[in-house]
């Protein structure tokens, strides 16, 4: 009998599927089990039109067997099976599998590209097997036929008695090489937890006969080999069941069984939508960050099933990155199964789907923060620092989205805010949202520049995070007011009467030239503050950058060493002051550069930056103790 070969494109696809590295060899299960899914779906719809056909439950359903001493692996099903004809038409030719066809030849140069745009399909089998048979009889049918295949080298197909309507696949199982396992394939448990894990939800029973040692008698301790034949998958999948039948502790199973994480769920959200795009998802905000969440290593995503079957384990495109924390899985049987990676990014329904998912999760966050303030923050403990990386995330495009999830602590409150509240409590003159930056709120509380804006009652937000101001630089204003830091030039406090700083600084020129001289390549400018109060220096900048993002760009890897235009602030009320205005009067200049020096790094000190010569500092106090 003369043998028929493949396509020519077929034929390549085979080599380079049978050769390929692909990792997980595992999923030609999955690939068989979901072929025989689709047959039984087949006579499931046509049993839907076609009064001849009475669909029986019972009837339908999927079998794995291995048989250790054959070496084969049979998948069964009672499908709608295929014909001569189709045997041909389907398992010949590639190009006619699935909903894909080539598109151009030069995509077929690298094995990878072609298994991603194809998915694996049928052919996935001789990734662990040198002989595949199909056995099938197609409904309507007289006769079966058998399909024979060693792989590139072409196929056969023959007559074959096969009693009911439904196909075989019996798969040559390979033998063990040097680095490959195949043995696995034959062994009960290790199948069914592939079948658990792939094709748990399958709608159709996959059934396998599962042997167990028990007691021959009641009484025995004698065991002795019991065969029952049971059913792997569960079936039904939560995610498709409702809502109000499930507890908390049935999700709270769901994520741990799925190992979504070590922790609890902090809260899930459930979503059954039936719209233009259908899908069911389930979705977890986990109560603790990941150990590696902020690492290379973390990859975020959702589990992706096409009408469950698993086809992803991590579709990084339906998160956001600033929601990379949530965990779960979607399930739509509007995606095609045989969907690529490359192919998904461009997918339509993906695409509404991770939309949709997004306002979810943003809802989900906004419901907590109102009706369950504590849990709120629990969350935002963990997870807020992604929100605010988000607000700053590409110039700000998803700041109108993350504003109002964004919380501070409050030197009124002393406990985190929003910016909501932050506005509402606002005084009637207030012109900025204030924040003041530091290591830690302590540290906040005491730095000099605060001291006025807090004096005039008004609410300072503490910024500890590096991230705090970057993101807050992003979102510019909020509700139509501006942030302002107390570092910053003008702090629009009516207070501080402009007229009479412009007047002082005048006076004090001469002084403040010299000491500017004292510190060139140090200090931009030296001026009167306005903002101290009891403390005789502080820094403050000029322009774009902070003192504070200026600590966090220079302790960046690549540190381009990035300078604040800093200028040092003088409290002329201050005695301290006096001190040097003597010095200057009586034009010691030793004195004036001894005491300069002192207030720079006193300056430098209070924000946190590092002092370039403590000996020379501390010799410099001696000076003047002494
Ligand atoms: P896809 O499932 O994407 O169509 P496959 O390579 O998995 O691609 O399968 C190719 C075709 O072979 C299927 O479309 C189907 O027509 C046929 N087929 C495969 N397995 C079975 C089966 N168990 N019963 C009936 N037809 C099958
Ligand atoms: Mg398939």
């Amino acid at each position: 009998m003369a043998k028929r070969q493949f396509k020519a494109e077929s034929k390549r696809l085979l080599d380079l599927m049978i050769n390929s590295i692909y990792s997980q060899k595992e999923v030609f299960l999955r690939e068989l089990i979901s072929n025989a899914s689709d047959a039984i779906d087949k006579i499931y719809y046509k049993a839907l039109t076609d009064d001849s056909i009475t669909f029986n439950q019972s009837d339908y359903y999927i079998k794995v067997v291995p048989n250790k001493t054959e070496r084969t692996l049979t998948v069964m099903d009672t499908g709608i099976g295929m014909t001569k004809d189709e045997l041909v038409h389907n398992l010949g030719v590639i190009a006619k599998s699935g909903s894909l066809s080539f598109k151009n030849e030069t995509e077929l140069k690298d094995g990878h590209d072609i298994i991603g745009q194809f998915g694996v399909g049928f052919y996935a089998a001789f990734m662990v097997a040198d002989e595949v048979m199909v056995i099938s009889k197609a409904l309507g049918s007289e006769e079966a036929y058998k399909w024979k295949s060693t792989g590139s080298d072409g196929y056969t197909v023959t007559p074959v008695e096969k009693e009911g309507v439904g196909t075989d696949i019996v798969l040559k199982i390979k033998e063990n090489s040097e680095d490959e396992n195949y043995d696995e394939f034959l062994e009960e448990y290790r199948l069914k937890e592939i079948i658990k894990k792939y094709s748990d939800f399958i709608r159709y029973p996959i059934k396998m006969d599962i042997t167990t040692k028990e007691p021959k008698d009641d009484n025995d301790e004698e065991l002795v080999d019991v065969t029952k034949e049971e059913v792997v998958n569960s079936m039904v999948p939560i995610w498709r069941k409702n809502k109000r039948e499930l507890s908390n502790e049935d999700y709270e199973n769901f994520y741990q069984e799925k190992r979504y994480g070590f922790d609890k769920p902090l809260t899930h959200i459930h979503l059954n939508v039936d719209g233009s795009i259908r899908y069911n998802a389930i979705l977890f905000i986990p109560e603790t960050i990941p150990f590696d969440y902020y690492t290379k290593e973390f990859e975020k995503g959702l589990e992706l099933y096409s009408n469950g079957v698993l086809i992803m384990n991590k579709c990084g495109d339906l998160l956001p990155d600033h929601f990379s924390f949530v965990k779960g899985m979607v399930d739509s049987e509007d995606l095609s199964l045989n969907i690529s990676r490359e192919m998904l990014q461009q997918d339509r329904q993906l695409k509404l789907i991770a939309k949709n998912i997004n306002k979810k999760i943003k809802t989900e966050l906004q419901k907590l923060l109102k009706n369950d303030r504590e849990k709120y923050e629990k969350f935002y403990n963990e997870f807020g620092r992604q929100l605010k990386f988000g607000a700053y995330h590409e110039f700000g495009r998803y700041k109108e989205e993350l504003q109002d999830l964004l919380m501070f602590y409050s030197s009124k409150e002393k406990k985190l805010v929003t910016l909501d509240e932050y506005i509402s409590n606002m005084k009637e003159d207030q012109k900025y949202i204030y924040y003041a930056t530091g290591d830690s709120y302590d540290r906040i509380e005491k730095l000099p520049q605060t001291e006025l804006v807090a004096d005039e009652g008004y609410e300072i937000l503490y910024f500890k995070e590096d991230i705090d101001e970057f993101a807050i630089k992003m979102i510019m204003s909020y509700k139509e007011k501006e942030f302002k830091s107390v570092s910053s030039g003008d702090l629009g406090i009516e207070a501080d009467d402009n007229k009479n700083i412009e007047k002082e600084n005048e006076e004090h020129k001469e002084l403040f030239e010299a000491m500017k001289e004292f510190l060139t390549g140090k200090v931009k400018d030296v001026r009167v503050s306005k903002r101290l109060k009891t403390h005789p220096v502080c820094l403050s900048a000029d322009g774009e950058v902070s003192l504070e993002m200026e600590k966090v760009l220079n302790a960046m890897p690549e540190n381009q060493n990035i300078k604040a235009e800093k200028v040092l602030e003088i409290n002329t009320t201050h005695n301290v002051f006096q001190s040097i205005k003597r010095a200057h009067d009586s034009k010691d200049k030793e004195k004036m550069k001894l005491y300069t020096n002192i207030l720079y790094n006193q300056a430098l000190l209070i924000e946190g930056l590092p002092i370039e010569d403590p000996v020379e500092f501390t010799n410099d106090i001696c000076k003047v103790m002494a």
